[in-house]
């Protein structure tokens, strides 16, 4: 039988700040690694953006080697302490288990967490340190999230000097920023930091690339390729009327002001949060659910509004089912319509249609449409809107030559070089929100891409 994590009790884990899953046991790990097949053709190998050897790890766990699985999942991932705990592994890795066919599959997720937090992990870090194979080239990373990161680790594993520039105080991009500590503790995002500067990549923090210096600067500074991994951080809008009325967050700034700005531990934390007592988040994905949880650990009343069903939810299974044992109401099939305010401009209410679902659209999900007439309004005092992010502009339009599409995301060709000859771009910034994993596919991608152009053009 399947091993489930073990998590803390939701009456509780609401009264705390603490990480929620508590991971599996020594003996749940080793039972859950006795499971595994070790099928000849592994299939769950296909389905993992950066194809880490997952029957050999889970063997390695199976003899009581917890450590050396560690060290067979570095062999391909550079964050795994992050990806075991917030990877959709449903829909990937394990998606594709064998054992889906008669029984439920491989807790792929759960192994590979509990490998990463083996204790020795410190150790490991100190062994970090690699041989400089040909330590003249030095290249630029622009942004610290999972794509930044992981490039600069494996160019650094190549032997180059690397660089990444950041604009905020703290490396991690959404890993410190988003992802609230009670799903990925900071601790657990500072140390997998350390392990990538462990590696001789420099972090230099407070750096805004297309402000402090420009992508041409570092050439002149003598950086030989740069890579762009700013992610997508602008918010979007619902264009709404009264979405310009105090208490209406976007889901950046509240997440930002918690996660990275502390505004939960004030006021030893000198961080302001404006909220009332009825918090209204608008979304369906892994955001709007971290926003959710965030303000019923702040002791709110919390509705979620989305405006088709559970079924199309973005957001990862499990944090649903986390988020129903905490008492998150949800409103579905409902769409705003507008805010109403206060006469000191304060949101007090939102008037919401209810929708049905037509044909499906080019995502694949079911359309929703509104229904005539059913127009209702909602009190609230608080709201935060978590419909999706784009790219910021701000590199691109700094940068003159680098094309972008019409959604702002970069514009690449298969290597994933833009439209500047040594400057490569991957993770959100080309894509538009997608998932941790899928960033640090194209960190791994475009290391490579490098590695083969300095080759090509030397
Ligand atoms: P980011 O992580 O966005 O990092 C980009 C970095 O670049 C940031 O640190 C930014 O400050 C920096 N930057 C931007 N512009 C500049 C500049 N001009 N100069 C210097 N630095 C710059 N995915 C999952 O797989 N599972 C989840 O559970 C999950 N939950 C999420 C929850 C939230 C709240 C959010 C917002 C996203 C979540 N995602 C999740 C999506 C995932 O985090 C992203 O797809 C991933 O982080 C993208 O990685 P990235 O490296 O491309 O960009
Ligand atoms: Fe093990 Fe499932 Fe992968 Fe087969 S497909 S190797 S059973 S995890």
């Amino acid at each position: 039988m399947r091993q489930a994590v073990r998590r803390q009790d939701p009456k509780e884990r609401i009264a705390n700040f603490n990480e929620v899953s508590l991971g599996l046991s020594d003996q749940q790990a080793m039972l859950e690694a006795r499971r595994c097949l070790q099928c000849k053709n592994p299939q769950c190998v296909k389905g993992c953006p950066v194809n880490i050897d997952i029957p050999g790890f889970i063997k390695l766990i199976s003899e009581g080697k917890r450590f050396k699985a560690l060290l067979k999942i570095k062999e391909k991932n550079n964050l795994p302490a992050v990806c075991g705990r917030v990877c959709p592994q449903e829909d990937q890795c394990e998606k594709f288990c064998i054992l889906n066919k008669k029984d439920t599959p491989i807790n792929i997720g759960a192994l590979e967490r509990y490998a990463s937090d083996s204790e020795i992990i410190e150790d490991e870090q100190g062994q970090g340190h690699q041989e400089k194979l040909n330590g003249q080239a030095k290249i630029a990373v622009v942004g610290s999230g999972p794509a930044g990161l992981t490039c600069s680790a494996d160019l650094a594993k190549m032997g180059y000097e690397v660089v990444l520039f950041e604009s905020l105080h703290i490396a991690g991009g959404v890993l410190s920023y988003g992802i609230p500590e009670f799903r990925l503790p900071k601790k657990i995002v500072s140390q997998e930091v350390d392990y990538i500067r462990s590696l001789g990549v420099k972090i230099n923090t407070g750096c805004l690339i297309g402000k402090t210096l420009e992508i041409k600067e570092l050439f002149d500074q003598g950086f030989r390729a740069v890579f762009i991994a700013s992610g997508a951080g602008l918010p979007q809008f619902l264009g709404i009327e009264g979405e310009n009325l105090d208490r209406i967050y976007s889901a950046n700034e509240f997440l930002t002001r918690l996660n990275l700005m502390k505004a939960y531990l004030f006021p030893a934390y000198d961080t302001p949060l404006n909220i009332g007592e009825k918090c209204v988040v608008i979304g369906g994905g892994n955001v709007a659910f971290d926003c959710a949880r965030w303000a019923i650990r702040l002791k709110k009343k919390v509705t979620l509004i989305y405006r088709r069903t559970e079924k199309e939810m973005p957001a990862r299974k499990e944090e649903i089912e986390n988020a129903k044992e905490e008492g998150l109401i949800f409103s579905l099939l409902t769409q705003p319509v507008k805010f109403l305010g206060d006469e000191r401009g304060y949101v007090k209410a939102m008037e919401c249609i209810k929708m049905e679902l037509g044909e499906p659209d080019s995502s694949g999900r079911r359309r929703p449409r509104p229904i005539k007439g059913s127009n209702f309004t909602l009190d609230l005092d608080t709201a935060i809107i978590a419909i999706g992010q784009r790219p910021n502009p701000l590199l691109s339009k700094a940068t003159k030559d680098l094309k972008t599409n019409d959604n702002g995301t970069v514009k690449v060709d298969k290597e994933l070089m833009t439209s500047i000859p040594g400057v490569f771009a991957g993770g959100d910034i080309i894509t538009g929100s997608d998932t941790v994993i899928a960033a640090m596919g194209a960190g791994k991608k475009a290391a490579l891409s490098i590695h083969h152009f300095l080759r090509d053009t030397s």
